[in-house]
This record gives structure tokens, C-alpha cells and sequence, in this order.
């Protein structure tokens, strides 16, 4: 047996979450099982546990989009018990049972030999949005955007993504404006690596379809008018990579930006990405991100908390990173 969160539907069309006991033949098809020690708290799975966004796609589930853990059994030709790895993505908590739960099972194919130098707590403290903060920053630099081009901007600067986004920019040399609603960050955001702290609002200010070149780069977490204010404000021939719907899934945006100064708009979507860039990506954000600093932010909780969590994360109440204790050694 092992502990889970299970989402049920109601027969009223609402939604239950219970912690439980499951047995490990009811976990759903897949060549490896996998126990899993650490997960985290996205954005996507706080919408799934508090049921305030469609994010499920089949009931009961687990929720968690990503985890780490130990191979505990495999048929799978590349992978072999007792060798951690590391899961994002690919409809894991939405469509195939997910990493809020002491056991997973789930195609090889799908899971990530963990990096040399991360434990499965730190894959965690990253979590999909350290490697999508590490896929947006290799799609600046893929792009043609180097410290020299000029500085670089990112929203949302004090949430997930946003931090560690912050944190591998300035570390490959970037100099970095952190844009965030969370004025009280800004000790944080500073010892993180940016170098201007620009307060929400003002971002918000900017409205026009062009207005005055700041940034080479962005990394965008925000969506909305914020997405639109950035792309306003890119230099010419700048890039931007957006990544997330914070501020709101619309774009009331202009061409301006595209057709007057030959800016980028490039979309991030870490769920599907190609495996090449995965292992890539998970190489990279080992290598660059400092553990210390990774540690200053994690906040530790057990698999009991997460609905709470949810609801707090979705208020705003959470700064940083949550990782969620599971079957850890
Ligand atoms: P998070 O930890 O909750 O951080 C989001 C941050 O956005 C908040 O900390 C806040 O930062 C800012 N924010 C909150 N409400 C906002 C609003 N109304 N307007 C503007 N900014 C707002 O979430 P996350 O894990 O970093 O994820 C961020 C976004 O990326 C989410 O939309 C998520 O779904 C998306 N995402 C996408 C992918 C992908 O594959 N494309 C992968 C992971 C995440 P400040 O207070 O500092 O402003």
C-alpha cells in the first residue's frame, strides 16, 4: 500500500480531494514504477487541488505534474532499479495518475536519469518550474540574446518560475530586472541576482504599443497586459519567451513590437518538450544553479498539507518554492 491525494468527482459535478491508502495494482499502466520521495506544488496542481482552473482530464486522480524518485521496478531497456530520476510533464496529474503520491508508474520514456549533482529533493526544489525557467533561458540564448545584448527582464519575478529564471540569468552574466507585485522581495530577488527590481504596477503603466526599448530579453510568466507591456518595451530585434497565464490568459497586445523592431515571441511549453532538450535542459540547470541559494527559498511540506498549500499558492500567500515530502529515505 501506499499514501496518495486522490481528486474525485462528485456526483453533483464538484470535486472531492482525500489523502488515502492505495494499493500499487491500481496504479495505471507503464514499464516502471517508480518510488517517489519528493514532489512539488505547481501552479497547475493548486488549480487541480482547489478545482478553480480545468485542469483534469480523467477522474479519480492523483494530482502532481512532476516528481523525483528511485526506480523500484522496470522493464524499460534504459532504466534500472535503484536509479533516481526526475518526471515533468507529458499529462502526468492530469491525465495519468501524478507525483502526489509515495509510488508512481509511468512510461521510461517519460523520466529523466536525475543529474549527477542533484539529490531527488533538489530535482524537487527545482521542479518543472526550474526547468521551464531553464527552457526559457536556453530559448534566449538559442535566439541570439547574450549579456552583451542588453539587459533582461523578468515577471513574476518572486514565484517559481520567476526565481529561478532570475537565479540563471544573472548567473550566466545577464543583468536582470526583476518585475514583481511583491515590493517586500526585493532582498530576496537582489541576493537571487537582479539587479533592478521593477514594481508590478509600473510594468502595468506601460499601455502604448511601443514605448521605450529596456530590455533585450524577456522571461514571462505573467501573460495579460504584462506580456504586452514587455513585448512594448523589447529592444530591437530582442526575444521574448512566454510561459505562463499568472496575470491572465489574453494578449491585448499590438504587432508593433513584431513588425517595427523584428521582436521574438517565443512559446515555452515544457509538458511536450522533445526529450533531447529535457535532458538538455535538466543538464544545464544542474550545472548553473547555486544549491545554497536554491535552499534559501524551499519551503518543506508533508503530502497532508497540499491542499492548504493550493489555496495559499493561488492566493499569493507563498513565495518561492514548496516541495512536498513523500516516500523520502
Ligand atoms: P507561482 O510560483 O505561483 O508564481 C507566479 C508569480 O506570478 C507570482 O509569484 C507572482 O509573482 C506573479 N503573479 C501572480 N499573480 C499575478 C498577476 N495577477 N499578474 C501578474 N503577475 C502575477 O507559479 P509558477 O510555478 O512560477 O508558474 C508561473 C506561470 O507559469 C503559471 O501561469 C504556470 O501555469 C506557468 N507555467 C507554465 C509552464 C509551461 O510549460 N509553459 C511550466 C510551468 C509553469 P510576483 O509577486 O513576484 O509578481
Amino acid at each position: 500500500m501506499f499514501k496518495a491525494v486522490l481528486i474525485e468527482k462528485t456526483d453533483a459535478g464538484g470535486q472531492v480531494v482525500r489523502q488515502c491508502s492505495l494499493a500499487e495494482d491500481q496504479l495505471p499502466p507503464g514499464d516502471v514504477t517508480v518510488r517517489v520521495e519528493w514532489s512539488t506544488l505547481n501552479y497547475k496542481d493548486a488549480l487541480a487541488l482547489t478545482g478553480r482552473g480545468p485542469i483534469l482530464r480523467a477522474w479519480p486522480m492523483i494530482p502532481g505534474v512532476d516528481f523525483a524518485g528511485t526506480v523500484e521496478h522496470s522493464s524499460h531497456p534504459g532504466l534500472v532499479a535503484g536509479q533516481s530520476v526526475v518526471l515533468n510533464g507529458w499529462g502526468v496529474g492530469e491525465r495519468h495518475w501524478g507525483g502526489l503520491a509515495e509510488r508512481a508508474r509511468v512510461p521510461g520514456e517519460w523520466l529523466i536519469p536525475l543529474p549527477a549533482a542533484l539529490s531527488t529533493r533538489q530535482a524537487m526544489a527545482l521542479g518543472t518550474a526550474g526547468y521551464t525557467a531553464m527552457l526559457c533561458v536556453r530559448a534566449l540564448v538559442k535566439q541570439g540574446v547574450t549579456p552583451k545584448s542588453g539587459p533582461v527582464v523578468v515577471t513574476g519575478a518572486s514565484g517559481g518560475v520567476g526565481s529561478v529564471a532570475v537565479m540563471l540569468l544573472s548567473r550566466l552574466g545577464y543583468q536582470v530586472t526583476a518585475v514583481t507585485g511583491h515590493p517586500e522581495e526585493e532582498p530576496t530577488l537582489r541576493d537571487l541576482g537582479a539587479s533592478d527590481i521593477l514594481p508590478r504596477q509600473a510594468l502595468l503603466q506601460l499601455t502604448r504599443p511601443l514605448e521605450k526599448a529596456r530590455w533585450a530579453g524577456a522571461v514571462d510568466v505573467a501573460g495579460g497586459a504584462m506580456l504586452a507591456a514587455v513585448c512594448a518595451s523589447i529592444q530591437l530585434q530582442g526575444v521574448v519567451t512566454a510561459c505562463g497565464l499568472a496575470g491572465g490568459m489574453e494578449f491585448p497586445a499590438t504587432v508593433a513590437p513584431f513588425i517595427l523592431r523584428g521582436v521574438t515571441l517565443v512559446g515555452i511549453d515544457s509538458v511536450q518538450c522533445p526529450r533531447e532538450e529535457r535532458l538538455a535542459a535538466w543538464q544545464q540547470l544542474s550545472e548553473l544553479i547555486d544549491l545554497e541559494k536554491l535552499d534559501g527559498i524551499v519551503k518543506e511540506i508533508p503530502l497532508s498539507d497540499v491542499q492548504k498549500a493550493a489555496s495559499d499558492l493561488l492566493d499569493g500567500h507563498i513565495r518561492g518554492r514548496v516541495v512536498v515530502r513523500l516516500d523520502a529515505p
